[in-house]
């Protein structure tokens, strides 16, 4: 985009003048983010008005996207890159006596999303926008987004999330655009206008959705989607009478209740919550989408309501929305008078699923009484549903009741939402090749084998302008230098790269930019947490949610395992190594957060032992975020990849570690599969059980955790010091417990349930195989460069082009 110096300054200077009444010179850094953010808006608004026009124009299909979850992070920087216009903002900045990254670090991340989940969907409007298509995301605008993680006597504090303290500059309210949405109330049947009966539900709290939207840049090109965020606001939540009476928490208490539902981010990735909060918020947020698509659809094309999945097709990311299938189904019929027949034919047109865990304690399931005090007229479709689905499975298999019972959307006295979503949806994708034959051969096996023709995988992606382009300018810039430009939108390109693999001036400059970017976090850590750390080190990273089954654990083990060795024998050749964890854990997950002490402690173990210090370091990254992935995963030379097989979907932040030139230490899981598939075994380290050998030993009931505590002394002597006084009093109840369900299984659990005993020594010696290649400079450069080389399947434009081929039917719309 051609935009020049003065014109930019120009609209800073009014935007100062006009919010602030302050001068250049006069105004703080936050006033000049604002102001930077405020003049980048005056051209993204032009596009934005220009996409929606074109979009108006075309009569072609839309996509929504429907996500409980939008991990944004920051948009700044990302959006000048997309404008292409990041260098004249640094001059125009350094022109006023600022600095770009001073600037860049007064805007808060958005955070709202807990991890991979929202993440992806954030990655997935960057994609839609830069390939020109028709796709916008659709959810909540939590006023605290993921909560802020401070690490205070090695334990974890969580503090309210406050990104909206000054007015976010990229949103724009739209209270023209605000809709209502009922809860509670009874369900009752009318007679309307024309004589027909309908079902309305009379006596429900009525909470007005007003959108928010986030402008999605794409990147060198004039299309600009939205994110259309919902806000809950009361429209008669005052109570004057109650105010004048003094009752003043009573006056604001409905209003309180009301705003409850866009107030706070659930900060849980994996177990359902099962609270009657989250149910009210997924219908509010579905809800208020569906009305404003439908809104938009009668605006161009009138009440033919056939024509609808012509228009608009939904992604359902998880179960969160899954809501939206009844919720169509109750729009059709009693907002605007169709029948069941005719609506179940458009809904059963519209809405496709994507599974993103096999996790039994994370698929959401709801309570009848729960969900019929909360939505009563939709549990009633519900049950419509699920009773026409039976009668279909009767016909099916009517001798076998075992199998029409596992496919009841309704069973055992709850509401189960996968199934209501396969059978009200066309697709069901899973998220990497393993994940979707787990899904097809196990989990979903019932359902495959009754509607083989919708199930498909689509492997998740990354968008290479924020991990890549935005992330490590250093590589980016050699990259550009050594094969051009162009990547930035077609990731396969960097193929190219694969032949200067044997130039040693080429090996050389990769090495000095990943050497760069280790000081750089280093001085960053340093600036932050006031914690030294080695660039000569080996920097060895596992930064994503703090999960039993990501084995967070195994790699403490490892350390507490070297850090015995070095100890026993000071004089063994050992290079030095810094592991950087980080890692928020689920405020009710206790273990997790045992977890997060054990590597504190054992961080601070090694500082405090003159026989390790300066050989072994243990980092413990604070408040893990987008922001701060875009620091740490540049600087990182391994990528600690080592759920238990089977357990992790895909993994995204496996992607952007290779794309950034780390190598994989990890195991036959989610995506990690296809990166293999990708570098070769001889490229990555990969260890331990396999999810078919899991499998095996699951079915036979054969794992016993003695077994390997029995033939490792080494490793029964780190287990052992769970609990043998190694690390005080402070966490003897903590650890003990992490102990006990290592070595005997709690609460009915069974003993090591993540296999993290059954794969130590395969994961030591795949961690010896490390260090001994990077001995090896060259090699390991070798295999470095040849993993971003080989990175490019695991964009999001290749993800979304198949999205956007196989399931949406979506094409690109130019916008002029
Ligand atoms: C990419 C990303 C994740 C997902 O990481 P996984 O390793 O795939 O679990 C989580 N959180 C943040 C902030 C991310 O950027």
């Amino acid at each position: 985009m051609n935009i020049d110096k003065e014109t930019f300054k120009e609209h800073i200077r009014l935007r100062l003048k006009r919010r602030y009444g302050k001068e250049i010179a006069e105004a703080s850094r936050h006033d000049i983010f604002d102001a930077v953010a405020a003049a980048s808006m005056e051209y993204i608004l032009d596009n934005w008005m220009a996409t929606r026009k074109a979009f108006d124009a075309n009569p072609g299909r839309q996509m929504f996207y429907l996500s409980a979850e939008f991990l944004m992070g920051r948009a700044l920087t990302n959006n000048l890159i997309n404008l292409g216009i990041l260098d004249m903002v640094k001059e125009v900045l350094t022109e006023i006596g600022h600095d770009i990254n001073e600037i860049e670090d007064q805007e808060p991340d958005a955070g709202l999303g807990n991890g991979g989940l929202g993440r992806l969907a954030a990655c997935f409007l960057d994609s839609l926008a830069t390939m020109n298509l028709p796709g916008h995301g659709y959810g909540i605008r939590y006023r605290y987004g993921m909560f802020e993680q401070k690490i205070e006597h090695c334990r974890q504090i969580e503090k309210p999330d406050n990104w909206l303290e000054h007015r976010d500059p990229w949103e724009i309210k739209r209270s023209d655009l605000a809709v209502d949405v009922k809860i509670g109330g009874e369900v009752t049947l009318i007679v309307d206008e024309q004589g027909r009966e309908r079902f309305t539900v009379k006596n429900a709290e009525i909470i007005r959705a007003i959108p928010h939207d986030m402008p999605i840049v794409g990147y060198n090109t004039k299309t600009v989607n939205t994110l259309r965020l919902w806000e809950a606001y009361s429209p008669d939540g005052f109570n004057l009478q109650l105010f004048n009476d003094m009752q003043y928490l009573r006056a604001v208490e409905k209003a309180n209740q009301a705003e409850d539902l866009s107030r706070v981010l659930y900060p849980n990735d994996s177990g359902p919550s099962g609270k009657a909060l989250r149910l009210k918020q997924q219908y509010f947020f579905v809800s208020a989408s569906l009305q404003d698509i439908l809104r938009s659809f009668k605006h161009r094309f009138g009440t033919n309501f056939t024509k609808l999945p012509d228009f608009a097709v939904v992604q359902l990311n998880d179960t969160h929305p899954v809501v939206a299938i009844p919720e169509m189904m109750r729009l059709l019929m009693d907002e605007e008078g169709l029948g069941w027949d005719e609506s179940w034919a458009i809904v059963t047109k519209m809405f496709a699923y994507t599974n993103h865990t096999i996790l039994a304690e994370a698929l959401e399931k709801w309570p009848l009484d729960l969900f019929s005090s909360i939505i009563p007229r939709i549990y009633n479709i519900v049950e419509e549903i699920d009773r026409r689905h039976q009668e279909a499975l009767k016909q099916l298999y009517p001798n076998d009741w075992e199998r029409r019972h596992r496919m009841s959307i309704i069973a055992d006295g709850m509401i189960h939402m996968a199934r209501l979503a396969i059978v009200g949806g066309f697709s069901v994708n899973g998220v990497a090749a393993l994940h979707t034959e787990i899904l097809k051969k196990r989990e979903l096996r019932d359902w495959y084998e009754w509607k083989p023709q919708n199930f498909n995988n689509k492997t998740n992606g990354v968008t290479q302008r924020r991990w890549l382009k935005l992330a490590n300018p250093g590589l980016s810039a050699l990259i550009t230098e050594t094969i051009g430009t162009g990547w930035e939108t077609d990731l396969s390109k960097l193929k190219a790269l694969e032949p200067y693999v044997e130039d040693p001036q080429f090996r050389k400059r990769f090495a000095e930019i990943k050497r760069n970017n280790k000081v750089q976090l280093a001085a960053y850590l340093q600036k932050t947490q006031g914690v030294t750390i080695d660039p000569d080190s080996i920097f060895d990273v596992q930064v994503k949610r703090l999960h039993e089954y990501k084995r967070q654990l195994l790699n403490i083990f490892h350390v507490m395992y070297l850090h015995n060795k070095l100890a026993d024998d000071p004089t063994i050749e050992m290079p030095k190594q810094t592991f950087i964890f980080g890692a928020k854990a689920a405020s009710g997950y206790r273990r997790a957060k045992s977890i997060i002490s054990l590597i504190c402690a054992e961080a601070a173990r090694i500082d405090a032992d003159p026989r390790v210090k300066g050989r072994l370091k243990v980092v413990f990254a604070e408040n893990y975020r987008v922001t701060l992935a875009e620091k740490i995963i540049p600087a990182a030379e391994v990528s600690e990849q080592i759920s238990t097989a089977g357990k992790e979907a895909s993994g995204t932040g496996n992607m952007k570690f290779m794309m950034n030139g780390a190598l994989t230490l990890g195991t036959m899981d989610g995506a990690n599969v296809e990166i293999v598939q990708e570098v070769g075994r001889k490229n990555a380290f990969i260890f331990g059980l396999t999810a078919e050998e899991i499998a095996a030993v699951e079915a036979t009931h054969s794992y016993d955790p003695h077994l390997y505590l029995g033939r490792n002394p080494a490793l029964a002597r780190v287990v052992h010091q769970l609990v043998d006084g190694t690390f005080g009093h402070e966490f003897q109840a903590a650890f003990k417990e992490l102990y006990d369900s290592l070595v005997h299984g709690v609460d009915g659990s069974r003993p090591d349930s993540y296999y993290v005993l059954a794969d130590f020594d395969a994961y030591v010696q795949a961690h010896e195989k490390v260090v001994s290649t990077y001995a090896d400079q060259d090699t390991w450069n070798k295999m470095a460069i040849i993993n971003v080389a080989r990175s490019g399947i695991f964009s999001t434009d290749r993800t979304i082009a198949e999205y956007a081929n196989d399931i949406w039917k979506i094409k690109p719309i130019a916008v002029k």
